[in-house]
Formats: C-alpha cells, structure tokens, sequence
C-alpha cells in the first residue's frame, strides 16, 4: 500500500487491517529500504535486493550516457535495463521458472508495475496493470483471466478511480486461476497524501479504500478454499511539506563555486531527496566542494557522499547503500525534516521540507528524507504460516518479504539475496535474533542503524536544529 504510514492505522478508517494486525505477526521496527522512494522499494520487494544492487535508487535517476530516468516510464527502466540495472530475478521470475503461476496487479505508475516483474515479457507470471493512462497494460495474463479481465469493461479514465478496477482484477485472477503468489500494489494512499496531505478528507478516503481493496482480495482467496497467507506493508512512510522548494539554481551556483563546468554537476529531485551525479572524470577535490557546500545547506538533512571523498560532516555512503552497483548516486541529500518525533511515525505526522525542479509542482506530503517517519513502514504477516497475535520489535524491510514470500512457496531459500526470511514471525519458526543499534553523529546529524547477524538496517536520521519556516530559499535558516 503505497505510502501508507503505520501510524495511520486505526479502528476507523482501517479496520480491517486493524484487525490483521491484531490477529498476526506485527513488525514495530519494519524500516523502508534506503531511500524511501517508490521505484526504490518495489524493485527491492520484487528481488530481494537493495538499490546498491539493483541500481533502481528512486524515481528521477541519471545516467551519464542515457541522461535523465523516470522510472515511471516502462522505456526509461527498459534502456536503464539495458545497461545493466535492475538484472536480478524477480521473485516472480523465479517462482515461474519452477512452475508456480504468480501474479503482479499495479495500480501504480506503470513503471512501477513494470519493476515488480520485467520477466513478465518474457512470459514469465502475468503482469496486470490497472492506471488507463498506461500504455503498458497486460503481459503473459492466461486466457482464462484475460476473459474475465474483458468482463470487467474499460479501466476507469481517472487513475483515481483505477484502485476498484484493479482490486476487481485481482479478484478474476484469484477465482479463475488460484496463483501461487500475487502481488498486489495500490497507488493509495500516496496518490493522496502527495496531493492533499496526509489529514485531509481525501486521505482519509483513500485510507478507507486501501482498506476495503485488501478485505475484498482477503475475501476471494478464502472463497475459493484455499489458504491465505497475506504479508502488508509499504514502501516508505510520510512527513507533512513544511515549506516547498525550487532548488535547481542553488545548486548549479554550488557547482559553479566549486569550479565545475555547466552540467558537471546533475541533480534529480525526488521529493524528499536529491540525487546527486558528478560527471565521470570529475576531480575528487571538485566534488569534496560540492559536497561540503551542500552540507551547510539549512535546508540539507543528513548527506550521504561517496566514501573516497566524503566530508566530515556527512555520511559515508557506504553506511547507507550496501553493493557495488555503478548506478549508486554521487551525492544523497536527503532534505531537513524537523528533529521532533524522532521515536518514528506519529500524529500528528513529522514535518520535512520538499525539494523540486524549478518549474514543477509542489505536494502537501513528502518522503524520502531518513527521517523515521519516512522510513518506517507497517508490516503485518497473517494466515496459518504465521504465529498469531504477536508484536516483535526487530527490524525487517521489503528484501525480506521477498526472501520471506519466496520461503513460503517454495520452501527454498532466496540465494544471494540482500533480505532474511523473516523466521520469528513463521508458525514453526524460533524467537527473534537479537538486534544492535548503533547510532553514528556526523556534525549536527545522526543516523542509526540496526544490525541483525550480517543483515544491516537503517533507522533513520535526524538533523539536531530545528527549521524557520519561510517563503524562499535564502529565508530558510535553522534555530538550535
Ligand atoms: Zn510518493
């Protein structure tokens, strides 16, 4: 459920998932992986592997030779594809390759769908794809299903009211195939909280159809007299925009201070976050400027920089991003969010500042800062492979449902993978492996990570100071 806060929960407007919280295995500590982006976390749930392996760091990339991603689009993550991201097998691939039917319905960008299974055009599980502005709709769906999806009409025009089609989509999958593992992804809540924040009416609707998707699929599986065992999460939390802020100019005058030529330096805004890219070539001390620079922005939270020329006031990247992909980002800034409500997801919601292209929209709701509102994501394992009304407190994330979903079907592990199966929560699995946290200061940020034998977490992070609200850029200040 995209964007879904577990703070949101509650007896009101989610009952039912309420009530799978209570009756199943309930992560308290379920972290997004790094960073809590969208395409980020889909691609990881999809493979159990994190973007310092799949590449697939967010949603606005950059490649020196392709030049701009939008991983929204199918043709951008195909040419990314093409050099070499994102190769790992899906679960779904997989789980296909050993002749078990899977399903992905996304109602979602259609890039997203996409991420959650590539292999689907190669025939391997069916990909669905329910948002009627997509070109990309149907990949290897069975006849039997595809007949049924026909009975179901045209997708709705609005992708607003694409959330009912898919979940009647699923539904046909479910009774007229019985797949081994579907995987369902909801553009709600995040489509409402970006656009009207995470309190208004709007949200408070779309929380009660999330809610209503998940009881009706729940439903379909358990009339057909099989099994279910359902795992709900999301890929990231959310934090209320305090201010909205155009910052390309600012930092095409960072890099002109450095001394970098136009365009040595390309940032791709991504909400809550900025990636940073340096063109190949570029001087270590060209980019330690930048990179110190960026840090005493008011406006930058904890930066994560390249180890070989980190400051000592950020953070190594290699503390947040595991792996060797060659896509990982130069520069992750991720944008100041207010120090209050460390402890993680509360109401009312944390506060972060909102990073944008000059010229593009502003939104109500933002993630993708290390803020632990932003990282923490529900978690809720329920059916009869799970133990029953059980809280745990160690951490777990999207490569771990993967390594956990790919358990269940097919009793194997998830070789080479970055997730655990997640044991503590399985019927006849033991207690949870203690967990150790380790928190690391870096100027006025921290950041803290938690470590599960050689499975490693980020928390969060924070900024120390508070932030001024004000109208624009040279007004932000930070106040002690
Ligand atoms: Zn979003």
């Amino acid at each position: 459920m995209d964007g879904l806060r577990p703070a949101a929960l509650n007896a009101t407007d989610t009952p039912f998932l309420s009530q799978l919280a209570g009756e199943g295995f309930t992560y308290d500590h379920a972290v997004a992986t790094f960073p809590a982006l969208t395409r980020a976390n889909a691609a990881t749930l999809a493979t159990g592997h994190h973007p310092g392996h799949t590449g697939i760091f967010g949603n606005r990339l950059w490649h020196h030779e392709l030049g701009h991603i939008d991983t929204a689009d199918v043709e951008d993550v195909r040419r990314f594809r093409d050099v070499g991201a994102m190769s790992q097998a899906t679960i779904e691939e997989r789980l296909s390759r050993l002749g078990h039917s899977t399903v992905v319905i996304g109602n979602g960008s259609a890039g997203c769908t996409y991420l959650l299974n590539p292999g689907s055009d190669a025939g391997h599980g069916a990909r669905i794809a329910s948002v009627a502005t997509d070109s990309e709709v149907h990949r290897s769906v069975p006849p039997n299903v595809m007949t049924g999806l026909e009975d179901l009409g045209p997708r709705p025009a609005s992708d607003d009211e694409a959330l009912e089609w898919a979940v009647a989509a699923g539904v046909v999958s479910i009774t007229t195939n019985a797949p081994d593992l579907l995987i369902f992804w909801s553009g709600q809540p995040d489509t409402a909280h970006h656009h009207t924040g995470l309190t208004s009416a709007a949200s408070t609707e779309a929380l009660r159809r999330v809610d209503q998707a998940v009881r009706t699929l729940h439903a379909a599986v358990l009339d057909t007299g099989r099994e279910c065992n359902l795992i709900l999460t999301a890929d990231h939390g959310f934090c209320a925009t305090i201010e909205s802020l155009e910052l390309t100019e600012t930092l095409n005058e960072i890099a002109d201070r450095a001394g970098l030529p136009p365009n040595g330096f390309v940032p791709t805004f991504n909400g809550g976050v900025i990636f940073g890219y340096f063109e190949p070539g570029t001087a270590l001390p060209l980019r330690a400027s930048v990179a110190s620079q960026i840090v005493e922005q008011p406006w930058a939270g904890p930066v994560f920089c390249a180890d070989a020329y980190c400051p000592a006031d950020a953070f190594p990247l290699s503390l947040a991003v595991g792996g060797d992909s060659p896509f990982t980002p130069d520069l992750i800034i991720t944008m100041r969010a207010d120090p209050a409500d460390q402890a993680g997801p509360t109401d009312p919601p944390a506060r972060a500042l909102h990073a944008r292209a000059s010229g593009t929209q502003a939104y109500s709701g933002v993630h993708g800062t290390v803020h632990p509102a932003d990282m923490r994501i529900p978690l809720i394992l329920h059916g009869p492979a799970f133990k029953p009304r059980t809280r745990c407190a160690a951490p777990a994330g999207p490569a771990d449902i993967a390594a956990t979903a790919y358990k269940l079907v097919t009793g194997a592990l998830l070789d080479d993978a970055d997730g655990r199966v997640l044991t503590e929560s399985l019927h006849d699995g033991g207690s949870a492996l203690p967990a150790v946290e380790r928190r690391i200061d870096r100027g006025d940020a921290s950041v803290t990570l938690s470590r599960i034998e050689d499975r490693c977490y980020l928390l969060g992070g924070v900024s120390a100071n508070r932030i001024s609200t004000s109208a624009t850029v040279s007004q932000i200040r930070t106040v002690p």
